[in-house]
């Protein structure tokens, strides 16, 4: 089911019928028809097929096949049209499974240029393929969803930001915890004051790194992965928190390295890392992030009046926020699922498209949160000495 109560056979019936009738449309939402009116962009209701976003998925790995491509069936305003993939016959597969049959591989792959059932193009592939294949996208005039981390660089990032400006295309990057209800009911209740002034956040994101599972194996080198657990992981902690906080930007940076000696896992990445960050009006953050670890995904934000315990914080769903003020006891908040944030991330890339306005997370915020890790790792690097930001990357 989605959140507005349909299940997923009624929405992908609705697509096929909805130019020639209303059956699946629910009764309790407020149509139009009855005055004439068309229904496409009436909240609630899909839009018909021809009206759609369409969409080439590129890099069928484990993230896009388990998550994004099936939210294409929950989405209301886009559809996959093409398929980019180095292996012909799972792109095969998933194209009978799910209704593509335009097919590329990476060779191929700037012919979509001449593909006009392209409109927007959604990076899928390791982080050190990201700044690549976003360009050629934009370079063939699409708009381009790239997953997060942005790129191995903020040089990168500040190319696939040029090659869009030079393309009038949208960029964005995929951070979908953004479009995710549950963070956005939480970061409400912080900005409506529900635990009083923020005075810190703490995050945590860690899980153990296996170099025999492939989407681990490229993660732990420099080339694919671009950094270690803090560009894969720690991401979400650092883009969380600046998210409860409003997107204010610290102004200086420290960190020092809790790689795991003598682990030959991470000869090319680090391992671990531990940040802090302050901001002008006093409030600061800190955050971990390891490969060395049982998994771990939670943040803490400490207010004046109270505090909110998110564990775990942004993940795919159920995530779980608790409440704790002074004079009442250690409270669970009941909260919404966190499930329809993949679907509204594709929806809201797609009306950005449409539109050609800029998507919710655009390639600025990308190319800010590979900055800040940046300086994370320059500060580490120094041994924990505190790195004041410069006023473009505030
Ligand atoms: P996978 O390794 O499972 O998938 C990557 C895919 O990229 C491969 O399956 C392959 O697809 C393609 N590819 C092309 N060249 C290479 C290469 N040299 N080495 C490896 N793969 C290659 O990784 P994930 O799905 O875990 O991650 C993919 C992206 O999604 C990353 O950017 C990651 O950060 C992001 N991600 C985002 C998440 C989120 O919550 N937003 C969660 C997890 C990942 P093919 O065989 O079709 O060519």
């Amino acid at each position: 089911m989605n959140d507005k109560g349909l299940s997923r056979r009624d929405l992908v019936a609705g697509l096929g019928i909805a130019a020639a009738g209303l059956a699946t449309v629910p009764a309790r939402a407020a149509v139009p028809q009855a005055a004439g009116q068309p229904l496409a962009g009436v909240e609630g209701i899909p839009d018909p097929l021809d009206r759609r976003l369409r969409w080439a998925v590129v890099g069928l790995g484990n993230f896009a096949v388990a998550h994004m491509i099936p939210a294409f069936l929950q989405s209301q305003h886009a559809r996959i049209t093409a398929f980019v993939s180095g292996d012909p016959a799972k792109a095969a597969d998933l194209g009978a499974r799910f209704g593509v049959s335009r097919f590329y591989d990476y060779k191929t792959f700037d012919a979509i240029a001449r593909d006009p059932q392209i409109d927007c193009v959604y990076i899928a592939l390791p982080v050190g393929l990201h700044a690549e294949y976003t360009i050629r996208a934009l370079k063939a005039g699409k708009h381009v969803l790239c997953e997060k981390p942005m790129a191995s660089t903020s040089a990168e990032c500040r190319a696939m930001i040029a090659a869009a400006k030079a393309a009038n295309r949208q960029l964005g990057v995929a951070y979908r915890v953004h479009f995710d209800p549950f963070n956005q009911q939480l970061a409400r209740m912080v900005a409506d004051g529900a635990i009083g002034a923020v005075r810190y956040i703490n995050v945590d994101n860690n899980f153990d790194a296996n170099p025999a599972f492939p989407p681990h194996a490229w993660r732990l080198t420099k080339a694919l992965g671009g950094g270690g657990s803090m560009f894969d992981y720690g991401i979400y902690g650092l883009n969380g928190t600046l998210m409860m906080l409003g997107e204010r930007m610290p102004l200086d940076v420290s960190a020092i390295y809790t790689t795991p000696a003598g682990d030959p896992r991470f000869a090319e990445v680090e391992g671990g890392v531990l940040w802090r960050m302050r901001f002008a009006d006093g409030v600061t953050a800190q955050g971990g992030s390891s490969y060395a670890t049982a998994h771990v995904n939670r943040q803490l934000i400490m207010g004046r009046t109270g505090s909110l315990a998110l564990d775990p914080a942004n993940g795919y769903d159920h995530n779980v926020a608790r409440l704790r003020k002074p004079d009442s006891p250690d409270a669970a908040i009941e909260t919404v699922s966190s499930l329809p944030q993949f679907a509204g991330q594709i929806d809201g890339f797609s009306l950005a498209a449409r539109a050609n306005t800029p998507h919710r997370t655009p390639g600025e915020m990308g190319l800010r949160d590979i900055s800040l890790i940046e300086a994370i790792y320059r500060s580490a690097d120094a041994g924990g000495a505190i790195i004041t930001l410069q006023p473009a990357n505030a």
